[in-house]
């Protein structure tokens, strides 16, 4: 695979408030979010010109900021704005945006309550995460797992929490994998890499609690959908001696959106019409004016 490097692109990249050539978007090697991971990120989507729940994004990466013990130096417009300056900036209407704060240079030991607080926000095209959609996705079972809520804040998008999901995804790639599913520290089932995970039981949609990892947007999204459609909707402990139990399985996230899998480690599913009914809508749905977005969640 022919990779573009994402430090050698053409584009605009917002870096503390300016529009920067994308290439000059540099922060130095002595940063605090860059040695002790004091740093947090968002996922976006834009698609016919909107980003899908932008303000929903916005609030998380300041409640993710403030989880690791700062405040963002912007207002939720003001970095809804930039959002969308972004992508008008590098003439997109269907792009992937990518908020990041991270600590500053001023102090490089572990305390860093007298750092800046840096935010860039980039934005590129980056079509389905998965191709082939509804032929499913195949997951390894992670010998990683999501840790306690006490020894990492698991509610942020924080970056240091992605260590553990690269160890995963890169061990489960290396044995032909798409990604893995990660069991959390007790055992139970969590999510994916990057994205989180349903299960058909007896026709009902059900879901791990979300109490160790991130409860996404696109999660919450998925659910309301399924209750418009009167589906039943379980959000409960799931345990891996269930799995075999389950008629379909899915991922969801703002880079998944819906991902039908059809493998789960020795398990199979097929990804059938409940997979595909809410697949269908949640493709409907992130097209629509974010007018109709907000008319529809109320
Ligand atoms: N879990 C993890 C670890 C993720 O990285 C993501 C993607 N942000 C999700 C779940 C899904 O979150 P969302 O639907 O808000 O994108």
């Amino acid at each position: 695979m022919a990779l573009i490097p994402f430090d050698d692109r053409d584009g605009q990249i917002w870096l503390d408030g300016a529009m920067v050539p994308w290439r000059e978007a540099k922060l130095h090697v002595l940063s605090h979010g860059l040695h002790y991971a004091s740093s947090i990120f968002e996922g976006e989507r834009a698609y016919a010109g909107n980003i899908f729940k932008l303000r929903a994004h916005t609030e998380r990466l300041r409640r993710s900021a403030g989880l690791l013990g700062f405040d963002l130096p912007w207002t939720d417009e003001e970095i809804d704005a930039a959002c969308m300056a972004v992508i008008q900036a590098n003439g997109q209407t269907d792009a992937y945006v990518r908020p990041v704060a991270w600590r500053g240079s001023e102090q490089l030991a572990v305390a860093a309550q007298h750092t800046k607080i840096h935010l860039a926000i980039a934005s590129w095209s980056w079509p389905a995460m998965f191709a082939n959609r509804m032929e499913g996705i195949r997951l390894d079972i992670a010998e990683w797992r999501r840790p306690h809520p006490q020894t990492a804040p698991t509610a942020s998008k924080a970056a240091g929490l992605y260590m553990i999901g690269t160890l995963a995804k890169n061990a489960a790639e290396a044995k032909g994998y798409a990604d893995a599913l990660m069991y959390d520290w007790r055992g139970r089932v969590a999510e994916a890499t990057g994205a989180n995970v349903f299960f058909v039981f007896d026709g009902d949609l059900h879901t791990p609690t979300p109490d160790c990892f991130l409860d996404g947007i696109t999660r919450r999204t998925v659910m309301s959908i399924a209750r418009r459609h009167q589906m039943k909707v379980v959000e409960r402990a799931i345990l891996p001696d269930e799995l075999p139990g389950a008629s379909e399985a899915f991922l969801v996230g703002t880079g998944a959106e819906v991902t039908p899998v059809r493998e789960i480690g020795p398990h199979s599913y097929t990804p059938g019409r409940i997979t595909k009914t809410l697949l269908d809508d949640y493709e409907a749905l992130v097209r629509m004016s974010p007018a109709e977005v907000d008319r529809l969640a109320a």
